[in-house]
């Protein structure tokens, strides 16, 4: 739809402290803003809802030093300032040399324009790109409403297959997956102060109205990245039904400890199969230990990865996509041909 803008009060704070008490006093009717390429479209579509209110007071966070800032720690750990771009991150030479699960996610995100001005911090925290819930005149459950309009209308593609909950949109973001495979940390802050949560603990199931553990005062600082090693293997893959820009219908990030062949640990996660981005612990259990010798005996290694996937009427093909992403990345990451 698209409609002008609502109007809104503007703040510009130039530090984490200062941006997170105009985030407090103005609870829940304030917003961080980032790049606004979801922020606003939601604005301007006007979605709204009794756990959504229209937001009133438009927090700029990219003048925030801090948040701009890509840098490796003096103990190794790679750091991204929430308000960083993807386009950043993706073309960051070091980025691309060491963690280049990353550079590959964020390069498969929307289009370069988009990358140029979308952020780490926004990609996280982005919302269901479903139709009902970016429609306003449907009061979904991800809204405070009390259905989901998807279960019994459309719910093809971009919908969720694993861990279904009232909500069954698949989850969007490129860059959480290869997060949580990395094992990252997120670094938050409130007027009470920083603390620091693993990716894997960022993010709610499909029962909760709100997508992430995040108040609404909150303000993401930055992501940690451990340090890697020379011995791992990473890949990232995406499936999506047009080349040029999609969501994804899945996508797959692994990192692979190798000892030669043998895989000695193994991090996999996924997304757009699920409401939130999610490690397959079962498929890693299966990894590790194995001789990676062929993607054949990858790909019985993976088989079984979504025997207990719930499909809907239009999402049968999705197990299916998700085992070819999953095999892909897998076959990269260990060096092995992909087919
Ligand atoms: C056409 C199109 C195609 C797209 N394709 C893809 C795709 O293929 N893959 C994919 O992953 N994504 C895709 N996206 C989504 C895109 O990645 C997000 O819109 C973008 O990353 C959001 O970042 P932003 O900086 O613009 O966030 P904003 O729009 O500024 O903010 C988004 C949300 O994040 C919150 N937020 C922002 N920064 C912080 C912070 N530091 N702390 C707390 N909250 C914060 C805001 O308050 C808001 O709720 C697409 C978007 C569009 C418009
Ligand atoms: S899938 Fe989620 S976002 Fe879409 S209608 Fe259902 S509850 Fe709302």
């Amino acid at each position: 739809m698209l409609c002008e803008l609502p109007s809104f009060a503007y703040a510009e704070p130039s530090t984490v402290e200062e941006a997170v008490k105009i985030l407090d006093i103005h609870k829940p009717y304030a917003k961080a803003l980032a790049g606004g390429t979801e922020l606003l479209n939601l604005m301007k579509d006007r979605v709204s809802g009794s756990s959504q209110p229209l937001p009133k007071v438009l927090v700029n966070v990219k003048k925030i030093r801090e948040l701009k800032e890509v840098y490796v720690s003096g103990d190794g750990w790679l750091v991204l300032g929430a308000a960083a771009t993807l386009e950043e991150v993706a073309a960051n030479s070091f980025v691309k040399a060491v963690y280049h699960v990353l550079s590959e996610a964020c390069s498969s995100v929307a289009t370069q324009q988009i990358r140029s001005v979308a952020t780490v911090g926004g990609n996280l925290c982005q919302r269901p790109w479903c139709w009902y819930f970016r429609h306003p005149y449907f009061d979904c459950f991800k809204k405070g409403g009390k259905l989901c309009y998807a279960v019994a209308g459309e719910h093809q593609h971009h919908f969720s297959v694993m861990n279904l909950g009232v909500c069954i949109a698949g989850h969007p973001s490129d860059l959480a997956p290869a997060l949580l495979a990395l094992d990252a940390n997120i670094q938050i802050a409130s007027v009470k102060g920083r603390r620091k949560i693993p990716v894997s603990e960022f993010y709610l199931d499909g029962r909760s109205q709100q997508d992430t553990v995040l108040d609404t005062a909150d303000l993401i600082v930055n992501v940690q990245v451990p340090p890697t090693t020379q011995r791992r293997g990473m890949a990232f893959a995406k499936a999506r039904l047009r080349d040029t820009w999609d969501f994804a219908m899945a996508n797959a990030a692994a990192v692979l400890e190798l000892d030669g062949r043998t895989c000695v640990g193994a991090r996999v996660a996924m997304g757009g199969l699920s409401p939130y981005p999610f490690r397959l612990r079962k498929v890693e259990a299966a990894l590790e230990g194995e001789n990676l010798e062929s993607s054949l005996s990858l790909y019985r290694l993976i088989k079984q990865a979504f025997s207990d996937a719930k499909t809907l009427p239009m999402t049968r093909e999705k197990k299916n996509i998700g085992t070819a992403v999953l095999l892909e990345t897998l076959c990269r990451a260990a060096g092995l041909p992909v087919f």
